[in-house]
């Protein structure tokens, strides 16, 4: 019995051991053969036992003893070796996931070593380290730079954290750290000259941009002021400023800035944060790969504040060359060198920008062009250009000088060409599909007739003449426009404008028709887009002596709307508006004054004369001239002051087709600014006191005036 049962225990024992190691099979057989009261000595010698127990073991001489404390022996053994296997079950279970992706990660690797897939995350971080040699970084970014690397290289590319790493690692061997472009002799004639081919006109501030260039020509590493091209758009700003670059030999980056409030837009967000990108700047050097470009700043009036920071304090850092040689990017977190980079900005006014950035640029102001200017630019730059962007040539079409005037009086009404050039672009689309329509026509005279459209054919009909020749086999669509000969170019006339552009959008009646009733006044303001042309309407109606505005207007015209209003009732009887001194003009009835183009905010003193003038009309029941524009601050005695933007102004009620026009006195030296030929069709007048203001604005003058104490 006993014999059986260690027969057993030890069989268990020897087949657990066995699954272990394949020793199980010779003492197996043992088992087998060897008599039981030798084999539980046998047994007992091999375990690791105490001194007491290997004692009691040859204490006991009875067979039988002996071999029931062997059978606790081995049963014990047994038990513990169970005990371990069930706590490695358990730890191997938890680790099983890890282990199993490593595995399978491994295995992965092996099959694409073995499909010879050399896109493989380790070759590729060894491009990356090359690629971080090769930029050139200075001692210190190096350093962090490997730094970083090494943590890279420990991670797996699923882990967090993993592709940021690696993203900035790739900007910081993307950034030109050395790279530039080279630095060639500038020949001021040749800058002239590539100036004088992309512009037209702007003799001043071409003469000053080859001063500029002199002078780094002479000083390579001169500290020059910044170049601010301050005008209206569409007036050339960019374009100069790539001129520029051009003429340095140098790449051209442009950095918009319209709407950036956040000082994040310009030097980047910390690391620490969920996608976060380096700043504007760096963005654009990196594009540009030169660490130094000429650098286009737009629109920089356009930066606001608010509570994320200050952009232009950020600006001011970027713009001065005591600190821009170790700009800080929050996200790039080691200086970067701007010293090299050539900035040129624009802006659409200069007020709005912050004084002390202001203080480190020099402003260049480029007001609008006269319709002349215009149509110059028109004919030697745009229409060339527009051609060939639209891949025509004056082969196809010909755009005549009149229906250029034409487009220029009757449907643009800018400062610059912008919408010019867009309206000629227009007229090029149309005649490319003309063109474009003639390559259909040779399937048509081959016989397939049957495809023509209506649509096709009308228009065929009023298309130049097309002589065509034969077409030999498997040319392909170019060789087919080529083999085109248009017998006559498309000329552009009234009807094809007007089938294109539409009816016409301005014509030079706009003020006589809208200046019709008593209370409507002309202003001229100055806005973003140059100077404006500003109707100014008052009407009265029952009500309590109030003063109703509306039309999105600021502090300032509010004010002098009041000193407008108080001005004319404390002249209410001189200018015989009532019938005898004292009478209260408001008495009963609510004064409202509107600036239409509701939409526009609209701020700035110079519409004073124009408030007084409307006031005046509204009470007198008299019709201000409607070809009359006028400009001026008024103060509350009614001297006509000063006002800015004289140019600008005149040149926009030039636009508008009026006749006369009203300027403070002390503006009469800037007419030197107004090209003569737009002088030579305006009637100006001169103004030193409201008086003389009101005197020119209505048509008989103003009678009331002889017989009062004014
Ligand atoms: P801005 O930057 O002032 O808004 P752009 O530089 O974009 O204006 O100019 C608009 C377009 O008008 C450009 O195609 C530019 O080449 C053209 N342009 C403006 N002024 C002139 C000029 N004096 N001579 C030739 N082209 C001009």
């Amino acid at each position: 019995m006993l014999s059986r049962q260690f027969k057993a225990t030890a069989m268990e024992l020897i087949s657990v051991l066995e699954q272990k190691q394949s020793t199980g099979g010779r003492t197996k057989v043992l088992l087998e053969t060897v008599p039981v009261h030798k084999l539980a000595d046998i047994f007992v010698a091999s375990f690791e036992i105490s001194f007491e127990e290997q004692l009691s073991m040859l204490d006991s001489v009875d067979a039988k003893v002996r071999l029931s404390k062997a059978t606790e022996l081995v049963d014990r053994h047994l038990q513990s070796i169970r005990v371990a296997e069930k706590i490695t079950q358990k730890v191997e279970g938890q680790l099983s996931k890890s282990q199993k992706e490593f595995l399978l990660r491994q295995q992965m690797k092996a099959i694409k070593e073995e499909l010879g897939d050399n896109d493989d995350e380790e070759d590729d971080l060894a491009a990356l380290e090359r690629k971080m040699q090769s930029a050139g970084m200075p001692q210190n970014t190096w350093k962090l730079a490997i730094r970083e690397f090494r943590r890279l290289k420990k991670m797996q590319p699923q882990q967090p954290g993993y592709s940021s790493s690696r993203a900035y690692l790739e900007l910081l061997s993307d950034l030109p750290w050395q790279k530039a472009s080279k630095e060639h002799e500038l020949y001021l004639r040749a800058a002239q000259e590539r100036l004088d081919n992309d512009h037209y006109g702007l003799v001043k501030v071409k003469q000053r941009i080859i001063e500029y260039l002199a002078v780094r020509k002479l000083k390579p590493d001169a500290r020059g002021p910044v170049l601010c091209f301050v005008g209206p758009p569409g007036v050339g700003k960019t374009s100069l400023a790539s001129s520029i670059a051009a003429a340095l030999d140098r790449k051209f980056v442009r950095i918009s800035l319209g709407g950036v409030k956040d000082e994040a837009d310009i030097r980047g967000h910390r690391r620490t944060y969920i996608g976060s990108m380096p700043g504007r700047l760096i963005d654009g050097l990196k594009k540009v790969a030169v660490c130094n470009p000429v650098m286009l700043l737009d629109e920089i009036d356009k930066t606001g504040s608010d509570v994320r920071g200050d952009p232009a304090s950020a600006l001011l850092e970027v713009l001065d060359p005591e600190q821009n040689k170790t700009f800080n990017d929050h996200y790039l977190n080691v200086p970067f060198d701007l010293s090299k980079v050539i900035f040129v900005a624009t802006a659409n006014r200069a007020q709005p920008i912050p004084p002390p950035l202001l203080d480190r640029m020099e402003v260049i102001e480029l007001p609008g062009y006269t319709p002349e200017e215009k149509l110059k630019i028109a004919m030697r730059h745009l229409i060339p250009r527009v051609l060939d962007q639209h891949g025509l040539s004056s082969e196809f079409l010909q755009i005549p000088k009149a229906m250029v005037q034409l487009v220029i009086q009757r449907y643009t009404r800018e400062a610059g060409v912008r919408s010019l050039e867009r309206n000629l672009a227009a007229l090029a689309r149309a005649a490319a599909v003309r063109v474009a329509e003639q390559e259909q026509v040779v399937p048509l005279s081959k016989g397939v007739e049957g495809l023509s459209t209506p649509l096709l054919e009308n228009r065929l009909v009023d298309s130049a003449e097309v002589e065509m020749e034969v077409i030999p086999m498997g040319v392909n669509n170019r060789d087919i426009s080529n083999t085109f000969r248009i017998t006559s170019p498309l000329v552009v006339d009234e009807t094809m404008v007007e089938k294109v552009l539409g009816p016409p959008k301005f014509d030079g009646r706009e003020t006589a028709e809208r200046v019709v009733t008593p209370g409507i006044c002309v202003g001229l303001v100055w806005t973003t887009f140059g100077g404006e042309v500003q109707f100014v309407e008052a009407s009265t109606m029952v009500g309590k002596g109030e003063l109703h505005l509306t039309g999105q207007l600021g502090d300032v015209i509010k004010e002098s709307a009041q000193i407008a209003l108080t001005w004319v009732r404390a002249r209410a009887a001189d200018l015989k508006l009532t019938s005898a001194e004292g009478i209260n003009l408001l008495e009963g009835r609510d004064i409202h004054i509107h600036f239409p183009a509701g939409a526009i905010p609209k701020d700035g003193p110079s519409a004073g004369v124009t408030l007084v003038t409307a006031l005046v009309s509204l009470f007198s029941k008299r019709k201000v001239r409607s070809d009359t524009a006028m400009t001026g601050e008024m103060t509350l005695r009614g001297l006509v002051l000063p006002v800015g933007g004289i140019k600008d102004k005149i040149l926009a009620a030039h636009r508008y087709g009026i006749k006369r026009v009203i300027l403070p006195e002390k503006n009469l030296k800037d007419l030197v600014e107004v090209p003569p030929s737009v002088l030579a069709n305006l009637e100006i007048l001169l103004a030193k006191r409201m008086e003389d203001v009101l005197e020119q604005a209505f048509d008989s003058g103003c009678p009331w005036r002889q017989n009062s104490k004014l």
